[in-house]
């Protein structure tokens, strides 16, 4: 008789891992939201969080993560094109064709900052339902069984190992369980493993601001990536600093963490601004006797929301430099015209930590290297813009956790931030799982 294998979370990482055991072992998903199409604006469901992105995948191994941290490189390389593969055979378009990065890997590197030209493909909000439909056929077809709308409560542990999982005071036996509840179920995830257990770590988490340019200084760049990825270390504090989550031709928009307020950026398919906007931020990570980067985190956000009155920050990066709020005033004498208006202007060197404001202008300094005009006294930044990441539960080799056949994958689990990362990692505990069927 085939094996019981229970999967936790329809996302991508579970989704993945259903796919590698589909012909192995019997097997379970269980979700808590609703099939992809019955789903509105939520992000639980089959297809997970991603089912209501517009679908970025970034081929790349240390992008949404890092894959080496727990596999060799070459190995991280293969699961991206599995991952990819699969994608492109379940509706993902075929990649386009982009001038070559050359250019700007020279500027970069003269520079001192890493452009990783990474190959993207864009599925696009359209398309993605009919893509997770095509997998949860596959799978259906493969005689995967799906428990929508049912929430897993805990997991049944004995001394030989997991045993199945809890859901609404019933228990449901199995040989082996994957939980992959994603960023949204981190902390039921941590909570769970707390119980029974299992040691978690914080990781760290990246605080900046999101910038805002006009659009026509980047163009060049987009043309090569459509969300280019630098990287840096600023010379003051040898910090790490990136930019994230590029929206060519977008708008700023209000986040929340909690009871404060942040920032993020996206950009629409048939409504452009004359701005381009990316997250500029800077990696954050504490030793003792403090490492709850989290807390940290939400600290600096309650601070922003105090000193912006509820709001998020608008500065101009003239106005900072010069140790200066800005006011309406000053942002209508900028060449760039806001997208979010919901703001106050004033002063961000009031919100973030010293050591942020330092490595944000000497960051953008060096950017503006490359991508002439991003450090003009002109640009706007708005803040805070966090992101935060779940706590890392600590596994042996294939994600395995303690207790004998309980995996845990996914962005939840503190080992992925990203689509293809977190399809990786669930491939990478199903063929673990796999091989002691
Ligand atoms: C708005 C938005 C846009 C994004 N855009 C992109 C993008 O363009 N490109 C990219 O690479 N990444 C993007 N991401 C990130 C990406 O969606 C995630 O990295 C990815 O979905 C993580 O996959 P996962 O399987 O680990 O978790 P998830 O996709 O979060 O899936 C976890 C699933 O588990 C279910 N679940 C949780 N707890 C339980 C429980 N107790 N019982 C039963 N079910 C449970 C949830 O309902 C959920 O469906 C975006 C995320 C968001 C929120």
């Amino acid at each position: 008789m085939m094996k019981k294998v229970i999967i936790v979370g329809a996302g991508p990482a579970g989704l993945f891992a259903a796919l590698e055991l589909m012909d192995k072992a019997d097997v379970l998903v269980i979700e808590k939201g609703k099939n992809i199409d019955e789903r509105s604006n939520e992000i639980q469901g089959v297809g997970g969080a991603g089912g209501i992105s517009d679908g970025k995948l970034n081929l790349h191994p240390k992008i949404g993560g890092d894959l080496t941290e727990f596999v060799s490189e070459g190995k991280a390389y293969e699961l991206i094109d599995r991952v990819d593969e699969i994608f492109v055979k379940h509706g993902a378009p075929e990649e386009e064709e982009h001038p070559s990065a050359e250019e700007l890997l020279r500027r970069a590197a003269a520079s001192g900052i890493e452009f990783l030209p990474i190959k993207q493909r864009h599925i696009g909000s359209d398309k993605l339902p009919a893509l997770i439909n095509s997998i949860k056929r596959e799978l259906e077809k493969g005689g995967v069984k799906f428990l929508l709308q049912t929430i897993v409560e805990d997991v049944l542990v004995s001394d030989e190992g997991v045993e199945g999982v809890l859901i609404e005071k019933e228990k449901i036996r199995s040989d082996y369980v994957i939980l992959a509840p994603g960023r949204a179920g981190s902390p039921w995830l941590s909570s769970v493993m707390k119980k029974h257990g299992i040691p978690l770590k914080h990781m760290p988490i990246d605080v900046g601001v999101r910038v805002e340019v006009p659009s026509m200084i980047y163009e060049d760049v987009i043309e090569i990536n459509w969300d280019p990825k630098f990287r840096m270390r600023v010379p003051t504090h040898d910090d790490f600093v990136r930019t994230f989550c590029t929206s060519p031709y977008g708008f700023v928009v209000r986040d929340s963490y909690g009871d404060a307020v942040g920032v993020n950026g996206h950009s629409m398919r048939h409504k452009r601004s004359n701005n381009t906007n990316f997250a500029f931020l800077v990696r954050i990570d504490l030793t003792e006797p403090v490492e709850d980067t989290t807390a940290y985190g939400y600290s600096i956000a309650q601070l922003a929301t105090t000193i912006g009155g509820g709001n998020p920050l608008l500065q101009r990066l003239g106005d900072l430099r010069r140790g200066r709020r800005s006011t309406w005033d000053r942002i209508e004498r900028s060449y760039v015209a806001p997208t979010l208006r919901d703001v106050t202007p004033g002063d961000i060197s009031m919100a973030l930590p010293y050591r942020i404001v330092m490595d944000i202008i000497e960051g953008l300094n060096m950017l503006d290297h490359v991508i002439p005009g991003v450090a003009s006294d002109s640009t706007l930044l708005y803040a805070p813009e966090i992101k935060f990441s779940a706590m890392r539960i600590i596994t042996k080799d294939g994600f395995e956790t303690p207790i004998k056949g309980l995996y845990t994958v996914g962005d939840g689990a503190g080992v992925s931030r990203g689509m293809m990362c977190a399809a990786a990692t669930g491939l990478i505990a199903a063929e673990h799982l796999g091989a002691t069927l």
